[in-house]
C-alpha cells in the first residue's frame, strides 16, 4: 500500500458527523462521559497471506482505519496500517485558476506494525502541508523541525501583516 492510496481514502471521505450536542443539565452533576470510541484500543487479527498463519494486532490508540476487509481475506502484513487523522482545516487556495478550499497542515499519526520499512513500525507523523502534498514519516525530532520552520514563517507573516496595515494607512492618507 502506498501512502497516497490511504491518503486518498481519507481525503475523499466526508468529515465524520459532529457529535450531537449534549443535553444541558441544570441541577444534577454531569456524570463523566463514557470513553470515546476513538480512545479504545482495538484488538483484531488477520491471516498472513504468505504463511497462512493468523496474526494478532493491537491498534494504535485512537486508530480510525477500517480494518474490516483486512480481517476477511489473507493479506500481506506490510499492508497493516493504523492511523489517527487530525481535524482538517482549509484555506481558499488557487491551484487551478479558481480558489478552492484545500486542506492545510493536517497531521496523521501512523504505525505500520509489520512494515518492511523498520522505521514505520514505530508511531510516526505525516503532515499534509497542502491537500495531497505530504511530509511523511516524521519522528519526534523531524516533526519538531517542521513545527519550528512553520512557526518561523508564521512570525514572518505577522510582520507582513503589520507592514500591510502600515502600507494601507499610508496609501489611503491624503498626499
Ligand atoms: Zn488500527
Amino acid at each position: 500500500m502506498s501512502v497516497s492510496d490511504t491518503v486518498k481514502f481519507y481525503v475523499s471521505a466526508d468529515q465524520p458527523p459532529a457529535a450531537p450536542a449534549p443535553t444541558p443539565v441544570l441541577s444534577a452533576p454531569v456524570p463523566p462521559p463514557p470513553p470515546a470510541a476513538a480512545e479504545r484500543v482495538r484488538e483484531w487479527s488477520f491471516v498472513n497471506v504468505h504463511t497462512g498463519r493468523r496474526v494478532a494486532v493491537s491498534c494504535l490508540r485512537g486508530c480510525t482505519a477500517d480494518h474490516d476487509l483486512e480481517q476477511q481475506v489473507p493479506i500481506d502484513p506490510d499492508d497493516v496500517w493504523c492511523q489517527v487523522v487530525d481535524e482538517a482545516v482549509s484555506l481558499p487556495i488557487n491551484d487551478s485558476g479558481l480558489p478552492e478550499n484545500l486542506c492545510v497542515l493536517r497531521a496523521t499519526l501512523n504505525v505500520m506494525p509489520f512494515s518492511t520499512t523498520i522505521a514505520q513500525r514505530l508511531p510516526h507523523v505525516s503532515v499534509e502541508v497542502v491537500q495531497d502534498q505530504w511530509i511523511e514519516g516524521l519522528d519526534p525530532d523531524g516533526l519538531a523541525t517542521v513545527i519550528g520552520t512553520l512557526r518561523g514563517q508564521l512570525d514572518r507573516l505577522e510582520v507582513a501583516q503589520a507592514e500591510l496595515v502600515a502600507a494601507r494607512a499610508e496609501y489611503q492618507s491624503p498626499r
